[in-house]
């Protein structure tokens, strides 16, 4: 099979590779399409340090059902020539936190796409464990099931911070996640969504999603977010996970606000101790999804597909594949979401 293989900082080639072979409880899925996440062009950089050379990246896809066994098929309720997603959090399955359908928290938690040892999805072939194969419904675009896994930390992160119809919800970062963010905010009923976005094309998608945009440039985001929810925030998602960041989402929100993490933008940050303590705001913490958010929002895709074809850029095949890194890691492509899909057909 065709892989993508990241050789090191800005090097990345189409090459061949052997086919993989399912084992015992595992699938063959012939991939349709993958996303290239921010922590693939990070990778790709060496900036995060997060993927290794000889690594096959890809953890965002769709494809269908190629080859497994009975048993493991029927079990999974799967069958051959489905379209499928993949949850690519892989737990352990024997602790606490698998028992509890938590593997994003299992100590020994391996993620397709991250674990160097794994072969994965920028590839023609994917092997993965049968019970983290998702059917997709039936009718739904098949390239928006690359999609799942971004929607899917958007919709931990609101459920984490306990998102009801009550609440006026602040999206910091108009990237992949905080428009995952928006529309998993909105399926929660949220009674209002504004998202701070200084970069013109991600505030115009994001509007385009039903949200409010602010730039933060234009001086004060607390009392302009006020302004357009009908009083302070009572939740604030952080997509970028900075120092700044964290003091927008403590001076826009109100007493009590929950505040959730999701951004990973900076390893350690500086945070306001008293606006935590004295306005008694709770700081929460989000990675990845749980198995059962990974599900639902499998499911849920289907039903906002116009959204979701506004979040897709466009896609590449093999060849456009390395220069849609490139493009994505200098800054010269202001796309949002690249698909990378085995069977399109280039001219060069
Ligand atoms: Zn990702
Ligand atoms: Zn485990």
């Amino acid at each position: 099979m065709r892989a993508l293989v990241f050789h090191g900082p800005g090097s990345i080639a189409v090459e061949e590779r052997p086919d993989p072979v399912p084992s015992q409880g595992e699938v063959l899925l012939r991939v349709l399409a993958t996303g290239i996440c921010g922590s693939d062009v990070h990778g790709y950089t060496g900036e995060n340090g997060r993927r290794h050379p000889g690594q096959v990246m890809g953890h965002e896809t769709v494809g269908t059902v190629e080859a497994g066994d009975g048993a493991t098929l029927a079990g999974a309720g799967l069958a051959i020539g489905e379209t499928v997603t993949v949850n690519p959090v892989l737990g352990c399955g024997d602790c606490v936190a698998c028992a509890e359908g938590e593997e994003q928290a299992c100590p020994r938690r391996r993620v397709i796409g991250v674990d160097p040892g794994i072969v994965s999805a920028f590839a023609d072939l994917l092997v993965a464990p049968a019970r983290n194969v998702v059917p997709l419904p039936q009718g739904m675009p098949s390239e928006h099931g690359a999609l799942v896994e971004p929607l899917s930390v958007g919709y931990h992160a609101a459920r984490r911070g306990r998102c009801t119809e009550r609440d006026r919800v602040l999206v910091l970062g108009g990237g992949p996640i905080g428009q995952a963010c928006v529309l998993a905010a909105t399926r929660l009923g949220a009674r209002g969504v504004v998202v701070s976005e200084p970069n013109p094309a991600r505030a115009k998608l994001v509007r385009g999603l039903g949200a409010t945009v602010l730039d933060p440039r234009d001086g004060d985001l607390a009392s302009a977010a006020a302004d357009a929810l009908g009083g302070p925030a009572t939740l604030v998602l952080d997509a970028v996970g900075s120092t700044p960041s964290l003091a927008d989402a403590f001076a826009a929100s109100a007493r009590g606000a929950r505040v959730v993490l999701v951004g990973m933008n900076q390893p350690e940050v500086t945070l306001p101790a008293y606006a935590i303590s004295t306005a008694e705001r709770e700081l929460i913490g989000a990675f990845c999804y749980n198995r059962e958010d990974f599900a639902s929002t499998a499911r849920w895709a289907a039903t906002v597909p116009d959204a979701l074809e506004s979040l897709v850029d466009g896609s590449v095949g093999w060849r456009g594949a390395p220069g849609a890194f490139a493009d994505l890691a200098s800054g010269t492509s202001s796309a949002s979401k690249i698909l990378v899909r085995p069977d399109q057909e280039e001219q060069q």
